[in-house]
């Protein structure tokens, strides 16, 4: 749509000659500021895109799942597969929320997703990033803090408080928003067959986390906690609520192969086993293998949508340092080009970063422990240079560089701080 601005052109829809003109692809269809704005309010008035206007959402804005997709691939490097998957659910969960009521009976269910992958693959960053994209309410939580109502510890509760800090105490806004759920592997039970366990917490706590998932209304304290009994509680609705679980399952690669292996009898069978990718087991992740981990069958059923995520190769750390829209050293070179300072990276710099990285096994958290470890000194520095009379106007950070400040340092104990 161009502007332009004439004393003689009329508007096609009200006919009057208006300061200015908007023009639609023919360029001799005109518009004026007026006929927009009663436009866009009879648009409004409509039931349906006045709901979806107080959900920020509406089917005509709403990302496809390729969109979605391809926000995330500005922030997340790889993990192809989940982000398919994560796209597609998300997407539907939303037309879920947007549908229309009709009378066909045919009701389209929740998709939660469970998205399982080594701990700094990207899971909670893949979550965060689709609820900066749709503009909800979001809330990290840990499922290994989460206690069966009644025990001290932090509870279902604390995590919707979150959420509705996050909606500005919008409850309606709450409700439509995203919880991450890291951890969910911890609260396995450590036996599938439940007569011979003794190992009842697990399961108890699994079990509130099902009433979550399922749909509960819940009583929220607003200030969180329960240290103030006076005040009102807030009900949480948490059906429209949509849950991404995340867990490491360490170990379940041993489920995987088991199942895989007993599929695997006769001579068809033995030909497709061949093909095994033996390196990558958690791509044939299924839900039994959930239920062989030790999660009861009631939440793999409200975790329809299992994706998992590939361990970072050297490839995927370097590429993190430099591609997402906010990687590390973009970061840096912002915060350097305030100070008037142009600072740039040799690429063997980066190398060998990620070669640390990798040695001291520090995965993609890692990385910003290295890049700090580098920069102190030039970001405690550098700035003071503009009380010299000659600024330096530029910075590189060579291999060089890079090795002395991480010989320096101790890196074991950036092992223990991710
Ligand atoms: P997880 O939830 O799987 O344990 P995170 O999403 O919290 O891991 O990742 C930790 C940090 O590592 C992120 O904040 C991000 O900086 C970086 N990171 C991890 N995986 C990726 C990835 N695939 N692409 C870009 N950055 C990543």
């Amino acid at each position: 749509m161009g502007k332009r601005n004439t004393q003689q052109l009329t508007c096609s829809f009200c006919g009057r000659t208006m300061p200015t003109m908007y023009t639609g692809l023919q360029e001799n269809v005109l518009i004026c500021d007026e006929c927009i704005e009663s436009g866009h309010r009879m648009v409004m008035a409509n039931p349906k895109n006045k709901q979806a206007n107080d959900q920020g959402l509406s089917l005509e804005t709403l990302p496809t799942p390729q969109e979605i997709k391809e926000f995330l691939d500005q922030y997340v490097i790889g993990q192809d597969n989940a982000k398919r998957f994560l796209s597609v659910a998300v997407y539907n969960h939303y037309k879920r929320l947007l549908q229309e009521i009709t009378n066909d009976d045919v009701e389209i269910e929740k998709s939660n997703i469970l998205l399982v992958g080594s701990t700094g693959t990207g899971k909670t960053l893949l979550a965060r990033t689709i609820a900066k994209m749709l503009k909800v309410p979001f809330a990290i939580g840990d499922a290994t803090a989460l206690t069966q109502a009644g025990y001290v510890g932090e509870d279902v509760e604390t995590l919707l408080v979150r959420l509705l800090q996050d909606a500005n105490y919008d409850v309606a806004k709450a409700q439509r928003g995203i919880v991450f759920l890291d951890e969910v592997d911890k609260i396995a039970r450590k036996s599938e067959n439940p007569s011979i366990t003794r190992d009842v917490s697990g399961e108890g706590v699994q079990q509130s986390l099902l009433k979550m998932l399922e749909g509960s209304i819940v009583n929220v304290p607003p200030q969180g906690g329960r240290k103030h009994p006076e005040q009102e509680l807030i009900q949480v609705d948490t059906k429209n609520i949509l849950f991404i679980c995340g867990g490491a399952f360490d170990g379940i690669e041993r489920k995987i192969s088991q199942r895989m292996n007993a599929q695997t009898v006769g001579f068809a069978a033995q030909e497709k086993a061949a093909k095994i990718d033996k390196n990558n087991l958690l791509q044939y992740i299924a839900p039994q293998d959930l239920k062989s981990y030790g999660l009861i069958p009631e939440i793999i059923g409200r975790l329809p949508v299992l994706t998992y995520l590939e361990p970072l190769n050297k490839e995927a750390l370097r590429n993190i340092l430099t591609q997402p829209k906010n990687a590390l050293t973009k970061q840096y070179k912002k915060l350097l080009a305030m100070d008037n300072i142009t600072l740039s990276f040799d690429d063997d710099a980066l190398d060998y970063i990620v070669d640390k990285a990798l040695e001291y096994k520090l995965g993609a958290r890692g990385l910003r422990g290295l890049m700090e470890t580098v920069m102190m000194d030039v970001m405690f520095e550098l700035p003071n240079h503009k009380y010299l009379e000659t600024v330096p106007q530029t910075f590189t950070v060579t291999k060089a560089f890079a090795q002395e400040k991480l010989e320096k340092a101790d890196l074991y104990r950036l092992k223990n701080a991710v």
